[in-house]
């Protein structure tokens, strides 16, 4: 398989070939074309143009048709495409085959809004009128991560695409096959006009740092790192264009006294290690009323070690990979260091023995106490299958310590008691809380974070309003 980069309606080579890997094996899975910032600007030129053109941003309902279109190619592909998606994140094929069924029910989403765009108009005044309009905010660019390539392109593209803007998307290169593949039913599309997405590749950052820098790039949407999204604050300040930013992570499961911990262990222990614990908002630290503590040692110790290593493709397999040997030794060397500086290490991880495994970047999933919540494994973003258990006396000592942290994304409380599932929820300071639940995520609901996890919100209403300037356009007309 060979993807090349797309800009203005052709398919074009780059500048030679970089391989794509399955992480679970190492085997070569195909290549994707080089870019950098020639492509980059290439691309921009086009999706300039083509805002230029009325056809595509003042016509919701060619857009609303053209997302339908979309879906609807991609109905007969979910399965072809999960493979795919496994294949080369390593995730296992019921975390594919729900991505991409998540984003599918997506773009059907955003196809509702495309039409929804009302705006208030007054007369504030005898004679004087306001309207206000709501306008695709012009080119956007769009940094895909690799963890969730097919949510988290459709997530930003989508809403982009249903406000009228025209777009550059710029996959993760782990990830640029699946994200080409995913995106081939669209570009195919007559309906579209060329320059509406443009799409380019690059094993290096020069030409996702020019849609950066660039001052014809209006929007900026990037999923990835608290450390690049700073990065690129900095970078797009002079342009004071619009920023989206879906960062880093470190979610808690707060959970109290009367909650049942054998039946919530194996669900905890799926949040922690789902795509092997590299999802911004997997469970990173479950904090446990002090009465549970021993209780929920045993079960997720005997949780997590239940959970079958294997390729994503072998039906009982639960963790994946990591996304590339690099990753694994990165995450690796930190989960070491965090088992060798807690209180107790309660499930040794590291590399897995058996021989079948030796090939790929998999690492066994580990848990540790802890009672320090500034201990640098509770505030630092490790990226792989690491949780760390930690004791509360009280709810006040619980949301004081769920609160201890830098990040603000998601967080998760765990009672049978309502009005203190409530209370609770509220004083967390995060961007998303699930009741007696972790990690549901879906295109109706806004998604984003509190302090250094970002800015902006993605999914939702409000995601389009991330792609969109508001007009105020005033008239006289006197009265009769
Ligand atoms: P990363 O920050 O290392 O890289 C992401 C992308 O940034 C890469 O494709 C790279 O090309 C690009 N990049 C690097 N330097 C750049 C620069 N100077 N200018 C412009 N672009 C540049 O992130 P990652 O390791 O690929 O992804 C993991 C991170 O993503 C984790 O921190 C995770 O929490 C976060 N994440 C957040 C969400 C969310 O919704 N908040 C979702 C998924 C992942």
């Amino acid at each position: 398989m060979q993807v090349r980069h797309h800009i203005n309606g052709d398919w074009l080579d780059g500048d030679g070939w970089v391989d794509s890997l399955d992480p679970a094996t190492g085997e070569r899975l195909g290549a994707f074309a080089e870019g950098g910032e020639a492509q980059a600007r290439a691309a921009v030129d086009a999706a300039t143009a083509a805002f230029a053109q009325p056809l595509w941003s003042q016509n919701p309902r060619l857009r609303q048709q053209v997302l339908l279109a979309w879906a609807a190619a991609l109905e007969p592909r979910r399965d072809e495409l999960a493979r795919l998606l496994t294949l080369e994140n390593g995730k296992p094929l019921a975390q594919s085959l729900g991505e991409i069924g998540g984003a599918i029910s997506e773009i059907l989403y955003y196809a509702g809004l495309a039409r929804h765009n009302p705006g208030p108009a007054m007369e504030v005044a005898p004679g004087e009128f306001s309207a206000l309009f709501r306008e695709p905010a012009g080119v956007a660019g769009l940094i895909i991560p690799w963890n969730a390539p097919a949510v988290l392109l459709i997530r930003a593209l989508a809403p982009a695409l249903a406000a009228g803007c025209t777009t550059v998307v710029k996959p993760a290169p782990q990830t640029a096959l699946f994200n080409a593949a995913i995106l081939e039913p669209l570009l195919a599309l007559d309906a579209l006009p060329a320059g509406v997405v443009n799409l380019f590749m690059e094993s290096g950052h020069q030409g996702a740092a020019h849609l950066v820098t660039s001052p014809r790039v209006d929007v900026l949407s990037f999923t990835g790192s608290t450390a690049t999204g700073t990065r690129i604050m900095q970078d797009a300040a002079p342009t004071m264009k619009k920023l989206s930013l879906e960062l880093g992570g470190k979610s808690c499961c707060l959970v109290f006294e009367d909650a049942d911990v054998d039946a919530i262990a194996p669900r905890l222990a799926a949040a922690a290690t789902i795509i092997s614990g590299q999802q911004c908002t997997a469970a990173r630290r479950v904090l446990v009323h002090a009465s549970q503590l021993p209780a929920m040692k045993t079960a997720l110790r005997a949780a997590l070690a239940a959970l079958p290593l294997g390729h994503g493709l072998a039906p009982d397999s639960r963790i994946g990979p990591l996304i590339d040997h690099r990753a694994r030794d990165l995450v690796g060397r930190r989960m070491d260091e965090a088992e060798q500086s807690c209180d107790q290490v309660i499930l040794a991880g590291g590399q897995p023995g058996d021989p079948a495994l030796r090939d790929g970047a998999f690492l066994l999933p580990s848990l540790i106490h802890h009672r320090d919540s500034g201990a640098f494994f509770c505030q630092e973003e490790i990226f792989g299958p690491l949780l760390v258990l930690e004791a509360f006396e009280d709810e006040a000592e619980a949301v004081a310590r769920a609160n201890h942290t830098e990040f603000g994304l998601s967080a998760s409380v765990w009672t049978r008691d309502g009005a203190r599932a409530l209370r609770v929820a509220r004083a967390l300071r995060d961007g998303t809380v699930w009741i007696n639940d972790h990690n549901k995520l879906f295109a109706e609901a806004e998604t984003g974070g509190y302090r250094k996890s970002g800015l902006g919100r993605l999914h939702g209403f409000d995601a389009l309003m991330d792609f969109t300037e508001l007009k105020h356009v005033y008239q006289n007309v006197g009265t009769v």
